[in-house]
């Protein structure tokens, strides 16, 4: 194979993005929040030619969108509820994702193990519609197998009373990493998109959105912005910007997302050897789980648990611990036990009740909601990660039909590779330099490309991965690095913990001031610890 072209990655120094946050300018779009759904968007509205800016209060992909299950995937289960355009759709997209992200995304086989004679025929036929839906875009079709094969793909599965399975496929991605490449893929396009800055406000003119308020998490300077169009994306934080956008003395408006969390447990690869990942369709009671290879461990979840508050960093319910290992169990030849749990992390899912309270605007649009107010604001929320392209085509067709943005034409994501986009290894390997794509020749050029910090079979993390997340990826803190440019904090808590200083000093050096650990030790001692 030829080695891929290398690309020279921009640097995005934070003093100059700020300078460019304070100019007296109007902007075409503002975006609130830099997880899939207002990066997706960002990066349409940039490729169509609008001015874009985009504010993400924490980190990019910190909110819910570091903390999928990480498939990329048509859906399944929208297949049993008979939505056949949906997973279609979802399909597109998935071939999308992959093409255009092949560094970071690939496709990833499944094996659906059977303990009932009825399970092979019954979840096979469902999956050869898949197939069949999927069409020239399938990945390979869907195969009936006896136990003896069974057990050759899946190496870890559980022998007794297993009738054989169904293997399919579909792909798996490297969630966080996927968010920073829409970002400065984005930012490549002219966008300005900044992490550690929160919308504190809406600029309101006649009871109509025409910008944002912000404040620098750094420094706490204030900055206003003027936009003609607001997106607010902010997943199961929308209501409170929505609450930003009331008149001063109306009441607060009726919540529009109620918060479900998923719990994972990531264990060693042992658990589960080979490179299929293992479905149970139907866990006891009725619920689907999934054990998948990532990034050289596995992951076992997830769950679907009401929650009342939405935090930032929730943490799993005793309950749903021993659901995950209980089910895991019942499928796995070695049972994994609590003290084999390398990290626990939870996302929140948008649940979307659409409030009756913004007029006829309000449209319920597939999986997710667009829902334009009366003052202008367009919130966007609900989904999946898979189909952050099509809905970001949905927010902008919005957008301009109600006159925020001029019209210009959609499609042009379809095909866009995004940054360094070159083929990888499968995600399910150790993470690496293959994840750099093209761009992994211009890491090797950093001081520290052989100094490696911490080491998983041919990759792991080197000195010059920090400086990388430094220079080109926007890392500010030591949980921007070890969270979500490497993953290690989801894949090996206590060995993050141990990393933290020196990354701390590496951080230091390319920023050129202190950077804290503090913060960082007690959330990988969190993510250690189960209820
Ligand atoms: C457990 C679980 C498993 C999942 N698995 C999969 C999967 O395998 N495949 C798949 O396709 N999808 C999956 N999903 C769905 C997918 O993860 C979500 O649909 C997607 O990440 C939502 O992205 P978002 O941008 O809407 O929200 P978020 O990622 O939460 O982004 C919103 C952002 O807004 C920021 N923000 C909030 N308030 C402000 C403010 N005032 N100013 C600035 N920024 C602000 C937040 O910090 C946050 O980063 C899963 C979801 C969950 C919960």
């Amino acid at each position: 194979m030829a080695e891929p072209l290398s690309d020279t990655p921009a640097a995005w120094p934070r003093d100059a993005l700020l300078a460019r946050l304070r100019a007296a300018r109007e902007w075409d779009i503002a975006i609130i929040g830099g997880g899939a759904t207002g990066l997706g968007v960002a990066l349409d509205a940039a490729v169509r030619g609008f001015s874009v800016v985009l504010v993400e209060s924490r980190d990019f992909a910190e909110g819910t969108s570091s903390r999928a299950t990480k498939l990329v995937h048509g859906g399944v289960r929208y297949l049993a509820q008979g939505n056949v355009a949906l997973v279609r759709e979802a399909l597109h997209e998935r071939a999308a994702l992959l093409a255009n992200a092949p560094h970071v995304a690939t496709p990833l086989p499944f094996v659906m193990p059977a303990y009932h004679w009825w399970e092979r025929p019954f979840y096979g036929t469902g999956l050869k519609m898949y197939d069949a839906l999927a069409g020239r875009r399938g990945l390979g079709g869907t195969e009936w197998l006896g136990a003896a094969r069974t057990r050759e793909l899946l190496p870890g599965v559980n022998a007794q009373g297993l009738h054989g399975g169904v293997r399919y496929w579909d792909g798996q991605f490297d969630d966080a990493r996927l968010a920073v490449l829409l970002a400065r893929t984005a930012a490549s396009r002219g966008a300005l998109v900044v992490n550690h800055c929160a919308a504190t406000g809406l600029l309101r003119e006649a009871g109509q959105v025409r910008g944002v308020h912000l404040r620098d998490a750094e420094t706490g300077e204030a900055l206003t912005l003027r936009a003609r169009c607001v997106v607010n994306a902010t997943g199961v934080w929308v209501d409170a910007v929505r609450d930003m956008d009331r008149e001063p003395d109306a009441p607060p408006r009726a919540p529009m997302v109620a918060p479900s969390q998923g719990v994972h447990l990531v264990v060693d690869r042992h658990f589960l050897p080979g490179r299929h990942a293992l479905l149970v369709p139907k866990t006891a009671d009725g619920r689907v789980l999934f054990a998948v290879p990532w990034l050289g461990k596995v992951i076992l979840g997830t769950t679907d648990t009401p929650r009342d508050a939405v935090s930032a960093e929730p943490r799993p319910l005793p309950e749903e611990v021993a659901f995950i290992l209980g089910e895991s169990a019942r499928v796995l030849a070695r049972a994994p036990q609590r003290a084999d749990v390398r990290s626990a992390w939870v996302g929140l899912r948008p649940l979307v009740k659409p409030p009756d309270d913004d007029g006829p605007t309000q449209a319920l649009s597939r999986e997710h909601t667009v829902l334009v107010g009366r003052s202008g604001l367009v919130t966007v929320t609900g989904g999946k990660w898979t189909t952050y392209r099509a809905m970001a085509e949905d927010v902008l067709a919005r957008c301009m039909a109600r006159g925020l943005l001029p019209q210009r034409a959609a499609g042009a994501t379809a095909t866009l590779p995004l940054l360094g986009a070159a083929p990888g290894l499968p995600v399910a390997e150790p993470p690496g330099e293959h994840l750099y794509g093209s761009e992994a020749a211009a890491l090797r050029a950093l001081p520290g490309a052989t100094h490696w910090l911490w080491r998983d079979g041919a990759g792991g993390l080197s000195e010059a991965m920090v400086r990388f997340a430094a220079r080109h990826e926007m890392a500010r803190s030591v949980a921007d690095v070890l969270a979500r440019r490497c993953r290690l904090l989801f894949l090996d808590a206590a060995e993050a913990e141990r990393l933290a200083p020196a990354v701390a000093a590496i951080l230091a050096d390319e920023l050129g001031h202190a950077v804290d650990t503090e913060a960082f030790v007690a959330l990988a001692r969190s993510y250690q610890r189960l209820p």
